[in-house]
């Protein structure tokens, strides 16, 4: 456990929730200064970082993690501290009749919770901590991170990167495997931050039950992909072929099902194959191909696939390959697969691909499609490629999904100024954003009562007479 045991860590969370109860009031500026500690410390030493994750990952491009990790969680805390002022200031609200004219006032104020956990995973490993982060600190809390023991070298620099640089009683980082997870998430936070699995989000749900702890719960699923007969193909695939390929496909928000005119297969299979051997001539050992994270995720994604094709399904890859298996004991670089018609009986079909997989499901009409996606559970993300407005419409109204990007893939989850999150078994809660700083904080009404209470002359203070009861039966109207 590097040194940290549970009983640390809730040593460490007792002092954070101390230091809060201390300092419960937290300004614009120092929320604004808190977050500008952690930018310092990113724009500093983002090389360091990087590096871990390349060890991690036995070889993701710098570069990549730069645009994925490091820029995509600056991004999250310049937009917080540049946009909390107004965020901040109390929300006056009209007060009910006739107290609003005895001179009655009511707001809403946004109060620090106190201290948060965040519980990151490793296909982001510093996006899926520092977002969140940034907006549990616009929200004036302190914060404990736990990083993915996925990427043990990452969560290390991590780890002594805060130690050197922050308070640990503003923010901390603990590291350690699965049992410091599971301890962690048992602890009596004032709000828990999970990415991960479904079927571990359950997990964490249930251990912080215990505590009547909030839960953000940031899941995955099978993000579907609709294509529609009007959309422009190439383009279309292009798009999809590049969003298949980032982060190895290795992306919470990641295209998984395809569904296509049935008279167009041919036509996008070929498309997709072949833009993905536009961008990446060639896979092995191809720096601009991000690695599966270690043989254990590689072999499951190659099981996936292999099950299908045992299944009798047609598989086409972008790139000849003897065997799948052996990449898995190679450099762990998979080129794009795409799994044609399987039925829903086949192991790809139920579970999150998280690699560079697709599978590609002709329909005959858009309503069958909607009925699919319909039959699973809510997904992160829906696609929508395509011109036809009513029939987008149409998707979009009966269909339900954590977000929606139309004509290309990912983008949504980029938005920093819209809440990012999931629905149903995809997730519940938010970050980004106002809706990131409404999540972590505490919306606190505040009646303020008139100098002079009108109840006793309106025959409202007991004993009551006999009145009383029709007086309260004449206002149950509908209108
Ligand atoms: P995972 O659920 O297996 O593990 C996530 C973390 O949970 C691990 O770091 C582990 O320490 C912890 N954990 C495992 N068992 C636990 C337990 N019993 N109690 C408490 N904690 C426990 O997920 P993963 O393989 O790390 O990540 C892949 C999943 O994450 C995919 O489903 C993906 O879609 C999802 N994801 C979601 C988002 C998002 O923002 N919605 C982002 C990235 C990844």
């Amino acid at each position: 456990m590097n040194g940290i045991n549970s009983d640390s860590v809730a040593a460490l969370l007792e002092h954070q929730q101390k230091a809060h109860t201390k300092q419960m009031t937290v300004s614009t500026a120092q929320r604004r200064e808190r977050i500008q500690q952690v930018i310092n410390l990113l724009v500093n030493h983002h090389q360091e970082l990087v590096e871990a994750i390349e060890t991690d990952f036995s070889g993701r491009s710098q570069g990549f993690s730069i645009m994925n990790d490091i820029l995509g969680s600056l991004a999250c805390l310049k937009y917080t501290r540049d946009n909390l002022a107004p965020w901040l200031e109390n929300d006056n609200r009209d007060v009910f009749s006739p107290y609003d004219q005895l001179g009655s006032t009511a707001r809403v104020e946004y109060q620090p919770k106190g201290s948060v956990g965040i519980i990151g995973t490793w296909n982001a490993p510093l996006y899926t901590l520092l977002a969140p982060l940034a907006c549990a600190l616009g929200a004036g809390n302190r914060a404990i991170l736990k990083p993915s023991e996925v990427t043990p070298k990452t969560a290390e620099v991590l780890q002594k990167l805060f130690k050197q640089h922050i308070d640990p009683l503003l923010v901390s980082v603990v590291t350690g495997g699965v049992e410091v997870s599971a301890a962690f998430s048992a602890l009596p936070f004032d709000h828990m931050v999970f990415t991960g699995s479904t079927t571990v989000g359950k997990k964490i749900m249930a251990a912080a039950a215990n505590n009547l702890v909030p839960v953000t719960l940031e899941l995955g699923g099978k993000s579907p992909v609709v294509v529609s007969e009007s959309c422009d193909l190439v383009e279309t695939c292009k798009r999809l072929a590049l969003a298949k390929s980032n982060n190895g496909g290795q992306v919470c928000v990641s295209p998984d099902i395809i569904y296509l005119p049935r008279s167009k297969l041919e036509q996008v299979a070929e498309l997709l194959l072949e833009n993905f051997r536009d961008f990446f001539p060639h896979v092995s050992n191809n720096s601009d191909v991000v690695p599966m994270v270690n043989r254990h995720h590689c072999q499951r994604v190659v099981d996936l696939v292999e099950q299908a094709r045992a299944a009798g399904c047609e598989v086409r890859s972008s790139h000849k390959v003897d065997s799948l298996s052996a990449i898995v004991s190679a450099d762990q670089r998979l080129p794009l697969q795409l799994v044609i018609s399987p039925t829903k009986n086949e192991a790809i079909m139920q579970e999150e691909i998280f690699g560079p997989a697709l599978v590609l499901l002709p329909y005959d009409d858009i309503h069958e499609v909607i009925t699919d996606i319909n039959s699973r559970a809510k997904p992160l993300a829906l696609y929508y490629f395509g011109e036809d407005q009513l029939e987008l419409e149409m998707v979009l109204a009966n269909t339900s999904s954590g977000g929606v990007s139309v004509n290309d893939c990912l983008m949504h989850a980029a938005m920093h100024d819209a809440p990012f999150g999931g629905v149903g078994a995809s997730g519940m809660g938010h970050y980004h954003g106002r809706e990131g700083f409404l999540s972590f904080s505490h919306q606190r009404t505040v009646f303020v009562a008139p100098k002079h209470d009108p109840r006793g002359e309106w025959g409202l203070l007991p004993p009551h007479h006999d009145q009383f009861k029709a007086m309260m039966s004449a206002q149950v109207i509908a209108d």
